[in-house]
């Protein structure tokens, strides 16, 4: 009989689990999704200028190679359209039942008890295997800065931006200078009167050699045979076989480091800017920024790049040591909470054991898929899983396999979990390739936990990857009866 399957989450992870069941014949899955449309991160993050610092070809599934991208380097708008024709396509749109939070899911008797909250109240419905795929990047994080509540002007953070709020002539104030500020700023700078951007750490940037595909390319990529393929794989092993190495400390974390430098030197004329956005840890730490027009945003005479530690939030602005900046409007670039997986779900395993109490110094998962205690229960860009040189889908198609693999041995042999002897070996072979990354170099970021353990990232090849989840999974797996 086939499984029933709870997918969490309607993002490009979710999605592609479903579209995997679809072709694999298995219908008997439901998709929850909170929000009032699919997409995740592509639905939320819709501030002017968002897009993808990886290139169309590569971001997308392997299976649906879409010929229409008009861009080298995709914006939010045709990315989320691409999820949306690649639900109609397989026929996963009728699955999604949207505006249904999942605020629980129980093992109890060999299956997951699965508790939703919609607008027709609550209800509890019982599955084979549930797959999380809430993602990373999916709450926003507000600063911890004083004052946020007494501001008497606009504000908002930038993954909920307000679109019915109109930044011309305005005076305006961004906190943050991660990737979504850097793509934002330029855009908010030629509408607004004024922009204070609130950096606290700079950021190694270089750039992004963006590109139109007009017809012709478009065409060619349609029609001409292997083109698609071998473009992909072209930027595929180009990520691999030059990012990579820079973030393990290898051979090109000088390359990276001089190409950001001369960028810097290109972009940024007045030597004192440049001071200013010159990082002092090795690049790669903290996420780099891949864009071309974040740099030259800052020399603009309306764009002022703040330095000094921000004291509080004040009614009329944004308060340092050095002044007061009064502004009418204030973004919040601040990023994600990104380290507290499934939160705010409760998630209850075999025995009665609470997932967040067992990842209460840290999430870790086998694979970043499956935890000891936890029958049935797989997660999509689960812990150790994000990328900071490579495509992310490309690990979610990992994790979909291995999750493949998995459904015929538990239906098999009842519910099974992850042995707590692999989860051991896998936590051995993370801190081993841990330790030489670049992420511990002394720098924060929403790589890691406070006190500093990388929680988010996967450090190896992504080639390695692929070969350790391709793998059968039996040998790591056990079956654990009804629990
Ligand atoms: P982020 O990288 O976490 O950046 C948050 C920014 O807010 C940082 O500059 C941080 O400063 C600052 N900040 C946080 N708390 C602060 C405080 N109390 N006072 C002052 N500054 C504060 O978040 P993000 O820019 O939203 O990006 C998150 C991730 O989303 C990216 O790294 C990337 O993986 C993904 N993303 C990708 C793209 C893409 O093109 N693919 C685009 C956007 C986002 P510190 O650095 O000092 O902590």
């Amino acid at each position: 009989m086939a499984p029933r399957v709870a997918i969490i989450g309607a993002g490009f992870g979710g999605l592609c689990m479903a579209i995997r069941l679809e072709k694999a014949g298995i219908r008997t899955y439901s998709v929850f999704e909170k929000a009032d449309d699919l997409g995740g991160t592509w639905r939320d993050n819709t501030y002017p200028g968002a897009g993808c610092d990886i290139p169309s070809h590569l971001y997308s599934y392997s299976f649906e190679k879409y010929t229409s991208w008009t861009r080298r380097y995709p914006e939010q708008p045709e990315i989320l359209g691409y999820l949306h024709h690649c639900a109609d396509k397989y026929g996963v749109r009728r699955k999604i039942r949207l505006r249904t939070e999942v605020r629980r899911a129980v093992f109890e008797g060999g299956a997951w008890h699965v508790t939703t909250s919609s607008a027709d109240g609550a209800r509890t419905e019982t599955f084979d295997v549930v797959v999380m795929a809430v993602g990373q990047l999916n709450r926003p994080r507000l600063p911890d800065i004083s004052g946020i509540e007494d501001f008497e002007g606009v504000s908002f953070h930038s993954a909920r931006w307000n679109h019915d709020h109109d930044l011309t002539g305005r005076r305006v104030a961004v906190i943050g200078t991660g990737s979504s500020a850097a793509q934002l700023v330029p855009r908010v700078a030629e509408r607004a009167a004024h922009l204070y951007l609130f950096q606290r750490t700079p950021n190694w940037v270089i750039p992004k050699p963006d590109a139109v595909f007009g017809p012709v390319a478009r065409l060619a990529f349609r029609f001409v045979p292997g083109l698609q393929r071998a473009y992909r794989e072209w930027i595929y092993r180009y990520a691999e076989g030059t990012l990579y190495p820079a973030l393990a400390r290898g051979w090109s974390e000088g390359l990276l480091r001089q190409r950001a430098l001369r960028h810097l030197r290109d972009q940024v004329p007045d030597p004192g800017l440049r001071a200013k956005l010159t990082p002092d840890y090795p690049p790669g730490c903290k996420r780099v920024i891949i864009d071309s027009s974040f740099y030259p945003a800052l020399s603009r005479p309306n764009v002022s790049l703040v330095t000094d530690p921000i004291a509080r939030i004040t009614p009329k602005g944004v308060e340092t040591g050095a002044g007061t900046y009064e502004v009418d409007t204030i973004v919040y670039a601040t990023g994600f909470k990104s380290t507290e997986f499934l939160t705010p779900m409760e998630v209850i395993g075999r025995e009665g054991r609470s997932l967040h109490e067992r990842w209460k110094d840290g999430a870790e998962a086998y694979l970043g898929i499956s935890v000891p205690g936890f029958p049935n229960l797989f997660m999509l860009y689960g812990p150790n899983t994000n990328l900071g040189h490579n495509s992310i889908v490309f690990m979610i198609e990992c994790q979909v396999a291995h999750i493949m693999a998995c459904l015929p041995y538990l239906g098999r042999s009842g519910p099974i979990e992850v042995r707590p002897e692999a989860m051991a070996a896998w936590r051995r072979q993370l801190d081993a390739a841990m330790s030489r990354m670049v992420w511990g170099a002394g720098c924060r970021s929403w790589y890691k936990t406070a006190d500093g353990r990388v929680t988010n990232n996967w450090p190896g090849p992504t080639t390695l990857y692929r070969r350790l989840t391709a793998r059968p999974p039996e040998p790591a797996y056990q079956p654990v009866g009804a629990g």
